[in-house]
């Protein structure tokens, strides 16, 4: 089959390699959308990955279904993370393979859906393998991964009617997170971002006051919004140390900060305000499928929208640039 295939920094060529054969426990799904995903463009960038063929955040049609898994049929659509647990540390030894501390991602350490088929091991319908709802298209179905993550993210910020929310960053796990904090009647959402697409798509899902953060003073902005006082709840999702050093300016005292992106460079920072002000740093690596699925079948939430190009599998090293530099850019979908 075709796969994109990393052979270096900034380098991902097309080229064929074998065929995915199910584990006894997995199965084979034939691709029909996967997103360039901000964690992608971290591993593109860097030096030291030849061999990786992203691509996590997909959907597509069950292909081949392993001899051990009875639940799950050819044909079915499904969206579906995948990962292989390593069977030897600590938590594998309990079974608890899920917090496995070298856990093998699809995507990353094991073949990705940027290719015509994808192998997804340790198959099981309802825990890592989501069968569609007929509302949902295959793009949307690729929205589900950072969708869950928005979701798991928001529910462990666990927000208050009465709450201020600020959303740092308005990738697709932003502007969820905008909509879902609406849909749960929060006082008001707050978003700082930069891109005139981003800020755009953060308007139209709500936000009661959008900063550009290229041109305007994202402290400042907020401060005024909230009569000096800041937020309740910073849930960061642009992953730059600036927007961490703001994300803790701007909460309150007893103020949450979900940790949502990835950062690309270390952060050098003093914990003196966190301290002095009680605030919590709360990591938030987690996801919700049901959930989302749910959330985009009611359309509470709708990522249509945000998928803003799309490319053949051919043209994925465009679709990695246009995902870095397009300003219309919020979301880059690999159709193979
Ligand atoms: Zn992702
Ligand atoms: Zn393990």
């Amino acid at each position: 089959m075709k796969a994109a295939v990393l052979r270096g920094k900034k380098d991902i060529r097309i080229e064929s390699v074998p065929d995915p054969v199910a584990d006894p426990d997995g199965i084979i799904v034939k691709v029909k959308a996967c997103g360039v995903c901000g964690s992608d463009l971290h591993v593109y960038k860097a030096e030291g990955n030849e061999g990786t063929i992203f691509g996590h955040e997909f959907s597509g049609e069950v292909a081949e279904v392993g001899a051990k898994v009875s639940d799950i049929t050819v044909g079915e659509r499904v969206t579906a993370v995948g990962f292989r647990p390593c069977g030897e540390c600590f938590w594998c030894k309990q079974g608890k393979g899920f917090r496995c501390s070298a856990l093998a991602l699809v995507g990353y350490q094991l073949p990705g859906a940027m290719a015509e088929y994808v192998a997804v091991p340790s198959a099981v319908k309802g825990r890592n393998v989501f069968p569609l709802p007929e509302e949902l298209t295959f793009e949307d179905a690729a929205t589900v991964e950072p969708l869950s993550i928005s979701l798991y993210s928001v529910k462990k910020a666990q927000p208050r009617e009465k709450d201020i929310v600020a959303v740092m960053g308005a990738g697709v796990i932003g502007l969820s997170a905008i909509q879902i904090l609406k849909s749960m009647g929060v006082s008001k959402v707050l978003v700082s971002a930069r891109r005139p697409s981003r800020l755009q798509a953060a308007r139209e899902s709500g936000s009661d006051l959008v900063i550009d953060a290229a041109t305007q003073d994202t402290v400042a902005e907020i401060m005024a919004a909230t009569g000096d006082m800041g937020v309740d709840i910073v849930v960061e999702c642009a992953g730059s140390p600036i927007s961490f050093d703001q994300s803790i300016e701007i909460l309150r005292g007893g103020g949450k900060m979900m940790l949502v992106g990835i950062y690309e460079t270390p952060l050098s920072w003093d914990p003196a305000n966190v301290i002095n002000k009680n605030i919590s740093l709360i990591g938030c690596l987690g996801g919700n499928f049901p959930g989302s699925i749910d959330l985009l079948k009611t359309g509470k939430v709708t990522t249509r929208n945000f998928v803003t190009h799309r490319f053949p599998l051919d043209k994925t090293a465009e679709a990695f640039e246009t995902q870095i530099s397009d300003p219309g850019a919020i979301k880059v979908m690999i159709i193979p």
